[in-house]
């Protein structure tokens, strides 16, 4: 790069500052929004944990300089709680593999708590929640991203319920199964069907979260009719941001919180900024839901074949789009204020879905500058109240809901 010499020493210290202030997000963080994050129940909807060491090996209690989470970098940006969640990949689908790779990933979670007792403890109702953040530990709130069972199976999810899985999606993540429909393939049932019903049915006497995100529109509005209990959306967006069939439009946003729901916004920009999902979708020549690649292949692998098909997708972060693109956290936290517009405060939350490929707001590294968010919220003009409720309060709300029912 070729620069004035006039210009080279003012260019220099603009440089220092300039590198000072994106490496260190923390170093944009006021004193009161550290207090603030650091008091509140920082209790987030969705991050994806075991993938990682599954493929890979590792232990999550070790910090790494790759991927947005560990959990020493998880306690640096004051997380308490999370839903601790495990992900089956389409290529287990059409070998119907799907409910030996779930069995596998709790097997596989189960290891990595056991190897950072001190740090993290599963949680199976609001209550220990609460108690396990009490004690300075991360509670960890086992939920399923994909298939259980493709079939719907009400015994299969009895099973994983004595396990200790206490939320799951409907559909098989962005494909259809034999009782739900997906945002993102053709429907099959135009929402649920009888089985589909009765999963939910199933769900509400166990007592566990029906998470509506990966739905179709048809999906989520019929689980909203027929569950008892509050639903929710994970990790979300909306589609007056961004007119994708992954996002929420505000009728179904507005039925949901009717219903004493709760969205979780995605913290990725391709979710909510119509400039990084262009790029991203013109750079990946597809939409970043889209599996149709998935199929007659993966139907003849052994599962041994298909782990080391899924395996280089792990960890999963964001693209490289250029910073200027992107929303700052002030910016993406205007979805989130369209939303308590639309439905109020007690309806929105935190599901950022780090290591779940979130392009991440300008100057964001990963799961360390969360505080950055409740920087922005004050910015904004929050309230302490509503700032505490985006953090986890609405989400313990409902986990008490479905989880301590009397
Ligand atoms: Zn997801």
């Amino acid at each position: 790069m070729r620069r004035h010499p006039a210009c080279f020493l003012a260019c220099s210290i603009l440089l220092v500052v300039w590198t000072h202030s994106t490496s260190s997000g923390q170093s944009q963080v006021s004193d009161r929004a550290k207090t603030l994050h650091q008091a509140a129940l920082v209790f987030d909807a969705h991050v994806h944990v075991v993938n990682r060491q599954f493929y890979h090996g590792g232990d999550m209690g070790q910090r790494v300089d790759d991927g947005q989470f560990d959990l020493v970098r998880a306690k640096e940006g004051g997380l308490d709680a999370m839903f601790f969640s495990l992900f089956v990949t389409e290529q287990y689908y059409p070998a119907r593999f799907e409910t030996k790779q779930v069995l596998r990933l709790i097997d596989a979670a189960y290891d990595q708590l056991a190897k950072n007792k001190d740090r993290i403890e599963l949680a199976l109702t609001a209550s220990d929640v609460e108690r396990i953040s009490n004690a300075g530990k991360i509670a960890a709130f086992m939920d399923l991203e994909g298939g259980f069972d493709l079939d719907g199976d009400l015994g299969v999810l009895r099973d994983l319920y004595r396990l200790g899985l206490r939320s799951f999606q409907l559909p098989a993540h962005n494909w259809a199964n034999n009782f739900a429909d997906s945002c993102c393939a053709a429907a099959k049932w135009h929402g649920l069907n009888d089985r589909g019903r009765a999963v939910v049915r199933e769900a509400n006497r166990l007592g566990m979260v029906i998470n509506v995100s990966h739905g179709s529109d048809e999906t989520i509005a019929q689980a909203i009719d027929v569950s008892s209990d509050p639903i929710l959306a994970t990790h979300h967006g909306l589609r007056s941001f961004n007119n994708i069939p992954r996002n929420m439009p505000d009728d179904l946003l507005k039925k949901l919180a009717a219903k004493g729901g709760v969205i979780g916004f995605q913290i990725g920009n391709e979710f909510h900024n119509v400039k990084v999902f262009n790029w991203r979708t013109e750079h990946a020549g597809k939409p970043f839901w889209d599996t149709t690649d998935i199929g007659r292949k993966e139907a003849g692998m052994t599962i041994e074949e298909l782990d080391a098909l899924a395996a280089p997708q792990f960890p999963m972060v964001g693209v490289n789009a250029p910073d200027e693109l992107k929303f700052t956290p002030y910016d993406w936290l205007g979805v989130v204020d369209r939303a308590v517009e639309l439905v109020g405060e007690d309806h929105v939350m935190l599901g950022s879905d780090f290591d779940g490929g979130p392009t991440l707001p300008r100057g964001m590294r990963d799961i360390r500058d969360l505080p950055m968010l409740t920087d922005a919220m004050l910015k904004r003009g929050w309230s302490e109240q509503r700032i505490r409720k985006f953090l986890g309060g609405n989400l313990l709300r409902v986990v008490r809901q479905v989880t301590e029912r009397k």
